[in-house]
């Protein structure tokens, strides 16, 4: 399955949480890169000033990226991806890859929150950690990205329904319960 929502939506936690539930594994684009960067592999140096000025990893990193995790083998049974695709060159490139991997994609979560509550968490966020990422102007061109590249994807999923709205706003209980719901539908 797939977890879209824009950047503060609490998409990375709820992802997690649902990871442990259904027992399968979780795989995260933006924590994969945070983590490269912090252990200054290539990579991370490749995608550090991407990450930093709140733009897209350009696509062909991206790509072979997903393309090397999603096929292990831990990932058989099954996973849930958080933060790809968010265009729609990489909806086509997850097609690819899945008629190789033999998967289905059985459900797009989308969490929605909104816009006023979403600065408010990242501002939030950005007091309590150090993602190079959450200053406010960074925060304002992730989320007008996210309207532009991403958002528009979600009608591909509507169309093929598999899509399922999920309300964002509340606490990360509540939107798990919702999320939780949503799994059953
Ligand atoms: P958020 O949704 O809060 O922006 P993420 O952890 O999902 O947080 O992403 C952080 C950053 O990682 C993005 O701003 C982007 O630079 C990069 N990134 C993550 N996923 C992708 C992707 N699928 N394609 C390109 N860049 C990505």
């Amino acid at each position: 399955m797939l977890i879209i929502g824009p950047p503060g939506s609490g998409k990375g936690t709820q992802a997690e949480r649902l990871s442990r539930h259904l027992g399968i594994s979780c795989v995260s684009t933006g924590e994969i890169f945070r983590e490269q960067v912090r252990l200054g592999t290539a990579l991370g140096r490749e995608v550090m000033a991407h990450l930093d000025s709140g733009d897209l990893v350009p696509d062909s990193v991206t790509n072979e990226l997903v393309r090397e995790r999603l096929n292990r083998e831990d990932l058989r049974n099954g996973f849930i991806l958080d933060g790809y695709p968010r265009n729609s060159a990489q909806v086509s490139e997850l097609e690819a890859i899945l008629a190789v991997t033999g998967h289905r994609l059985d459900m797009a979560l989308q969490l929605t929150v909104d816009d006023e509550e979403l600065i408010r968490r990242m501002l939030m966020r950005a007091a309590l950690t150090r993602r190079s990422d959450d200053t406010e102007d960074i925060m304002r061109h992730r989320l007008a990205l996210y309207y532009q590249e991403t958002h528009p994807i979600t009608s591909l999923y509507l169309q093929s329904g598999i899509l399922v709205n999920v309300d964002g706003s509340g606490t990360e209980d509540q939107v798990f319960e919702r999320s939780v719901v949503a799994l059953t539908k």
